[in-house]
C-alpha cells in the first residue's frame, strides 16, 4: 500500500480553502512534514458566495486553525450571532395576536444548568417561570442580551471566549479569500486551473486530474470541493446525490445586499428568519450592509412572485437593485468518500441554510479527515467512518430543519399544508416528536458525536414553535420547586447586570476592528 503524502484539494470556495488550512495546520502536528497539501481552483468557475451566518463551532475551528478573532471580525467584515430569531413561523403574520407570539428565539447559549440546581426544562413546563414566559427567555439571559443590542463577550475577554455563547455573520467572499491567505502561510501550495478530465486507474481510484494549465496532476488523496458541481466525487466516480425535497422543499435563492442608511446604524446579533407563504427570508447584519435574502419551493411559488416577497420584506431600499437567483440542489451523497477522494462541501450535499448547517458541515468533515487520516494508505475503512458519521449527521440535520416547518400552525398556502402533512415528515422525526408528546426531550434521545445541533436547540425549537408536552410527574421533584423557582428568578437578576456589563454589539465589533 502506498503512503498518502500528497493532497490535491480541488476547489477554492469556503469548503476548499477551510479545508487546506485545517490540514495543513493539523497534519502538520502529527509529526509529519512531507505532506503536501495543493490547492486548484477554476479561475472561471466563481464561488458561490453566499453562507453568511455560521454555527458557535467556527470558533473552535478558527483557533484551531490559527486565525485570531480581530483578524477574522475586521478582514471578514463580521459581526456576532448568538441565535436566530424567527417571525411568523408558527401562524402568518397579522394572525390574532392572542393566541401566541409571532415570533420566537433559538439562543445559542444553553439553558442555565448549575450542579445545585435541577434540569429547568421540566419545571418550566410545570408553569414556574409564569404562564407567558417563553422557553428561551426563563433558561438563559441571551434573548435579553441580544435584544438589547448586547455583544456576546466584554472587550477585554480572550479570543473566543465570552459569557454567552457565539458564532458570527460574515462576508461569505471575504472569508474565502482570509482562509486562502492563511492557508497559503501554513504552506498550501496554491494553482489556478481548470479540472477538465478525471483518469481512473483499472481499480476505479482515482489516478489523476487533467488541467490544461499544469497538465496532469497526481495525488494520493483528492478531495473534492466543487461546490454543486461535484466534479470529482459525483461526475468521475457516480456518487448517487440523495435528494430530500419531499422533506425540505425550499429550492431556489434570491439574495441581494443592502447598504445601511447610516454608517454607525445599530447591528442586531442574531439572524432574523422570517417564513412567507412558500419560502422563508434571512436578515443578517454585517458591518456596512444587510444581507438578506429569499429561499423559497419552486413548486410552490414562481420566480415573479418570489421577487415581490423580497421585494415588499426589504422596502424602498431594494428599489434600483437586482436580486441573485440561486438553484439549490437538497440533499446530500450517502457516500461522500469513495477509494482515495472524498467531497467537502456542496459537492457532498447541501441542507438550506435554515441553521446555518453548510459550513458546520465542512468544519465536521475536514476535522474528520484529520482525524481519520490515512497515513498509510489503507483508505477502505476511513472511508466507512466517515460516510457513516456524515451521513448520520445529514439525517439528523434533515429532522431537525423539518421540525421548524412541520410544527407550524399555518394553513395559509399549500406550502405550510404540505409541510405540515405527515407524508412529508420522516419516520424518524415522528418518533421523536410522538416520544417528546408525553416526555420533554432529554440528552439520552441524542448520540452526540452525530448531532450538529446539541439538546438545548432542538429544545428552544420545539417550545419556540409552541409543542405541547404532557408532564410526567416524576420529572418535578416537589423538594427541587422552590430551587427552580429561584433560578428563574437568578436568571433575570443576573441579566440585569450583565446588560450594565456587556457593551453595545456595534461598538464590540468596532474595537475588534481597531485592535492590531
Ligand atoms: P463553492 O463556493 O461553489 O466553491 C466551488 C469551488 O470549486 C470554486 O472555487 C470553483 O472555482 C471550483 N471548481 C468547480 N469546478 C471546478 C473545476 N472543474 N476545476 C477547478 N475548480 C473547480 N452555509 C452556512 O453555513 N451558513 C449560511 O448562512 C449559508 N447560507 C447559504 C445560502 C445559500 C442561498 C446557499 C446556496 C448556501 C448557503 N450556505 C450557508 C452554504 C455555504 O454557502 C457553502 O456550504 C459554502 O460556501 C461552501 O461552498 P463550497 O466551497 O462547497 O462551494
Amino acid at each position: 500500500m502506498r503512503k498518502c503524502s500528497n493532497i490535491l484539494i480541488v476547489g477554492g470556495g469556503t469548503a476548499g480553502w477551510l479545508t487546506a488550512a485545517f490540514l495543513a495546520k493539523t497534519l502538520s502536528t502529527n509529526d509529519n512534514n512531507s505532506i503536501k497539501i495543493r490547492l486548484i481552483e477554476s479561475p472561471e468557475i466563481g464561488i458561490i458566495g453566499v453562507g453568511e451566518g455560521s454555527f458557535p463551532s467556527i470558533r473552535g475551528t478558527l483557533a484551531a486553525i490559527g486565525i485570531s478573532e480581530a483578524r477574522f471580525i475586521r478582514e471578514c467584515h463580521a459581526t456576532f450571532k448568538q441565535g436566530i430569531h424567527f417571525c411568523d413561523w408558527v401562524r402568518p403574520a397579522g394572525a390574532d395576536s392572542h393566541l401566541g407570539a409571532d415570533h420566537y428565539f433559538h439562543p445559542f447559549s444553553q439553558p442555565s444548568q448549575r450542579s445545585d440546581t435541577p434540569e429547568l426544562l421540566p419545571y418550566w413546563l410545570h408553569g414556574l417561570a409564569g404562564k407567558e414566559s417563553a422557553f428561551a427567555q426563563a433558561v438563559t439571559m441571551q434573548k435579553r442580551i441580544a435584544d438589547a443590542s448586547r455583544g456576546p463577550k466584554r472587550s477585554s475577554d480572550k479570543d473566543f471566549l465570552g459569557p454567552m455563547n457565539y458564532a458570527y455573520h460574515f462576508d461569505a467572499g471575504r472569508f474565502a479569500l482570509l482562509l486562502a491567505d492563511h492557508a497559503r502561510e501554513l504552506g498550501v501550495q496554491h494553482l489556478r486551473g481548470n479540472v477538465d478530465a478525471v483518469h481512473l486507474d483499472e481499480t476505479g481510484t482515482i489516478a489523476s486530474v487533467q488541467t490544461k494549465e499544469y497538465g496532469e496532476l497526481h495525488a494520493d488523496l483528492f478531495i473534492d470541493c466543487t461546490g454543486f458541481r461535484a466534479r470529482l466525487i459525483g461526475e468521475a466516480l457516480g456518487s448517487t446525490f440523495k435528494s430530500v425535497s419531499d422533506v425540505l422543499f425550499v429550492d431556489r435563492a434570491l439574495a441581494v445586499q443592502i447598504p445601511y442608511a447610516k454608517p454607525d446604524q445599530a447591528i442586531p446579533s442574531y439572524t432574523i428568519s422570517t417564513a412567507h407563504k412558500a419560502g422563508w427570508t434571512w436578515d443578517i447584519g454585517l458591518q456596512e450592509r444587510r444581507g438578506i435574502g429569499y429561499v423559497y419551493s419552486s413548486r410552490h411559488s414562481s420566480d415573479e412572485e418570489a421577487e415581490q416577497v423580497l421585494r415588499q420584506y426589504v422596502g424602498a431600499g431594494m428599489d434600483h437593485l437586482q436580486a441573485r437567483q440561486l438553484k439549490l440542489q437538497i440533499g446530500y451523497r450517502p457516500t461522500q468518500w469513495i477509494k482515495n477522494c472524498v467531497a467537502i462541501g456542496l459537492s457532498g450535499g447541501f441542507l438550506e441554510p435554515l441553521e446555518s448547517s453548510g459550513i458546520g458541515l465542512i468544519e465536521t468533515a475536514a476535522y474528520l479527515v484529520s482525524f481519520l487520516f490515512p497515513y498509510n494508505g489503507d483508505f477502505e475503512p476511513i472511508a466507512k467512518t466517515f460516510n457513516h458519521h456524515m451521513n448520520e449527521r445529514y439525517e439528523r440535520i434533515v429532522d431537525f430543519i423539518k421540525m421548524h416547518y412541520c410544527l407550524s400552525q399555518r394553513r395559509d398556502s399549500a406550502f405550510w399544508i404540505e409541510n405540515t402533512a405527515n407524508n412529508s415528515i420522516p419516520e424518524s422525526l415522528q418518533d421523536k416528536l410522538r416520544m417528546w408528546r408525553s416526555r420533554p426531550p432529554s440528552r439520552l434521545d441524542f448520540i452526540t458525536d452525530l448531532e450538529m445541533y446539541p439538546p438545548s436547540s432542538w429544545q428552544y425549537v420545539l417550545y419556540g414553535m409552541e409543542f405541547s408536552t404532557q408532564l410526567p410527574a416524576n420529572l418535578i421533584h416537589p423538594d427541587q420547586v422552590a430551587t427552580a423557582l429561584q433560578e428563574f428568578k437568578n436568571i433575570a437578576l443576573v441579566a440585569e447586570h450583565a446588560l450594565k456589563d456587556l457593551p453595545d454589539h456595534r461598538q464590540l465589533v468596532d474595537h475588534f476592528c481597531r485592535k492590531a
